[in-house]
């Protein structure tokens, strides 16, 4: 039996360089319709069993509107319903959600920001990327936001989207997409009229960005495996998620075995942030 690369190509853990606390790992979760529709005006009870499904805890969701606002999210949860298309954070345990049909979500995973999110380094942000919001430059504005809090060496997952085969575009928009991202943006579809390359668009806005694709958008929304919604192809108003988050990889304190010094340089505050990382 073939193994399932492409579900594979869904989920992904990123290790996070840490500084003396517990190793971090960023996880990244695509849905396809299997995982039925995530939308965030679904009904509530099965939209939250979807989503304990992918992962516990409460969501910071978006109501994404194609521009450039990027949120910043210091509590799990927080910021849930704010009108932007991007969110980032450093919190442990707190997950943010982009909703796509056939928009690319992003995920960037970054090192650093040792002492904006807590004890240790690494941060994340969730992007919804589609044409409008690509030109509006809201990879750049996540980006610059997570440097902001202290990020180094940014990494991106790109999702499932709609790619060049299915994705007829008006020639005045395409100029507007390649104006900002080049010619490489201009394709053409299975039956030869003009397309958008968004994935291309979406890794052109991430060099910009300076962060390094480890995982490019694995398949077509309208004709890919497995089946995605697409509002292109099929007029879907259901939903995938992409969801990101932080989690601590060992739940142990770190051993402190330098002796009297150590003791010595702990200090009040020591034993107060063990516990308060403790309860994440
Ligand atoms: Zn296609």
């Amino acid at each position: 039996m073939r193994p399932p690369a492409e579900t594979a190509a869904l989920s992904h853990a990123l290790p996070l360089a840490s500084g003396t606390g517990p190793a971090r790992v960023a996880h990244v979760r695509f849905t396809s319709a299997a995982d039925g529709d995530l939308r965030v005006d679904g009904a509530q009870p099965a939209l939250d069993a979807r989503r304990r499904a992918l992962v516990a805890g409460p969501w910071t969701w978006l109501r994404q509107v194609h521009g450039s606002v990027v949120v910043t999210v210091d509590a799990p949860g927080a910021a849930a319903g704010s009108r932007a298309d991007a969110a980032v954070t450093a919190v442990v345990g707190a997950p943010l959600a982009v909703h796509t049909a056939d928009c690319a979500a992003v995920a960037l995973v970054a090192d650093g920001g040792d002492g904006a999110g807590g004890e240790n380094g690494g941060l994340v942000a969730a992007v919804h990327a589609g044409w409008r919001g690509l030109a509006a430059g809201v990879v750049e504005r996540a980006a610059d936001a997570l440097r902001d809090a202290g990020a180094t060496g940014l990494r991106a997952v790109v999702g499932p989207c709609i790619h060049p085969c299915c994705y007829e575009f008006g020639v005045a928009d395409l100029d507007r997409v390649a104006g900002r991202y080049g010619d490489g943006v201009r394709a053409v579809t299975t039956t030869g009229r003009h397309a958008l390359d968004l994935p291309a668009a979406v890794g052109q806005a991430l060099a910009a960005a300076d962060a390094d694709v480890v995982a490019p958008s694995p398949a077509c929304t309208a004709c890919g495996t497995p089946p995605f919604f697409s509002h292109r192809a099929r007029g879907d108003t259901a939903r995938q998620a992409m969801v990101v988050w932080i989690e601590a990889a060992f739940r142990e304190r770190p051993s402190r075995v330098t002796g009297q010094q150590g003791a010595s340089d702990r200090g009040p505050s020591g034993p107060l942030r063990s516990s308060k990382s403790g309860k994440q």
